[in-house]
């Protein structure tokens, strides 16, 4: 079937656009959503990467993940005794420095199957397909159902579209859907710090933020997270706030504040649940929405699930995720 994408800006104009993104599955048990969602997305994504990925920068190096407190370490520990160690794996003490390559805050957990990708490359490959054609500065400003029940979309300077089957893509800018959507935005802001020849990084050192291996020559710290604040420029106090985060996860690594530079600033889409909506919200139109600080990891399984089910092919995941992903799980806002 033939796509056209209609994007106001172009490709990976929004969160997708970050330089750098960590793709990890958050360790839990079967009882944790996320820790299953997140897997799973990570796993499609690996799939799709060994068979399509030779143009996208990327490497699945590994994180090792420490916890806020020992409550949270204890019960990671309990899980982890109960997995395989190409999972999760604990690591403390020199073992845990000579991992990291630089000495951490504390023991954690080694998840092997974490990476980081380039996320504009992955965008533009996954675009890089004969039956996909883009339609760059196409601003769609109403949605209305015709009386055929097929979708007619106006863009900004005139022009419109019609079409069976409308999937709306657009992260937290939903205003256009028929339904009310539970959707808030929340902004984040990168850092960097300089590739150091004699402290490499082998991992990505995580907790409640990360820092990545050296790519292309800076380590990338990341991120705040800030609820009604549309201000998109980089600030300084983002950057001594992701500073203090790369203290709370590799002490020693750098002193002196200064050697931190701003880097990308964009709006997460989040929901209640910390779960995206992804599915039918009226015939003919579905939405893929609210992927929040996991979209590069998770929105391309999420893809693959609503077109498989539209298209009564076999699901990626169990059929469960239909509900659990509902769009309208909250009821409409
Ligand atoms: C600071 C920060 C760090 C992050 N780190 C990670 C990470 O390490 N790992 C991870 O997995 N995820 C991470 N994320 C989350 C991830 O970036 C997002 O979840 C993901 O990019 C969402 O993809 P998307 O396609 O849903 O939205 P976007 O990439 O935002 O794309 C939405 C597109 O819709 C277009 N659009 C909107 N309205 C219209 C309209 N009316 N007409 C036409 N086009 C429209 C926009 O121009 C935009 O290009 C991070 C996010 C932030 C902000």
């Amino acid at each position: 079937m033939a796509v056209t994408v209609l994007e106001r800006e172009q490709p990976a104009a929004g969160g997708s656009g970050n330089p750098v993104a960590v793709v990890r599955p958050e360790p839990g048990g079967a009882d944790n959503p996320i820790a299953e969602f997140s897997a799973a997305g990570v796993r499609w994504l690996q799939e799709w990467l060994a068979q399509h990925g030779s143009v996208v920068p990327h490497a699945f190096c590994g994180a090792f993940r420490m916890t806020r407190d020992q409550r949270r370490h204890d019960k990671l520990r309990d899980y982890a005794s109960t997995r395989a160690h190409d999972e999760i794996a604990e690591f403390s003490g020199v073992a845990a420095d000579q991992l990291c390559g630089q000495a951490p805050a504390s023991s954690g957990f080694f998840l092997p199957q974490a990476g980081w990708i380039d996320p504009v490359a992955l965008v533009h490959a996954m675009l890089d397909h004969p039956l996909i054609h883009v339609r760059t500065r196409a601003e769609v400003i109403a949605l209305d159902q015709n009386a055929d029940g097929s979708w007619q979309l106006s863009l900004s300077e005139g022009e419109i579209f019609s079409a069976s089957q409308v999937v709306m893509a657009t992260a937290y800018a939903t205003q256009l859907s028929p339904v009310p959507l539970a959707v808030d935005r929340a902004r984040g802001q990168l850092s960097v710090i300089p590739e150091q020849a004699d402290r490499a990084i082998h991992v990505i050192v995580c907790r409640d933020g990360y820092i990545t291996p050296a790519i292309n020559g800076v380590h990338t710290i990341g991120a705040t997270i800030q609820y009604d604040d549309e201000d998109g420029s980089a600030r300084r106090s983002d950057d001594l706030e992701n500073f203090q985060r790369l203290q709370r996860l590799l002490p020693d690594f750098a002193k002196d504040p200064g050697v931190v530079r701003s880097g990308r600033v964009a709006w997460r889409a989040t929901t209640q649940d910390r779960l995206p909506l992804v599915g039918r919200i009226a015939a003919g139109l579905s939405v893929s929405v609210g992927h929040g600080s996991r979209g590069i990891a998770c929105a391309p399984l999420c893809a693959e699930l609503l077109v498989a089910a539209l298209c009564g092919e076999p699901l990626p995941m169990v059929r469960d995720w239909l509900n659990r992903l509902d769009p309208l799980r909250f009821g409409p806002r």
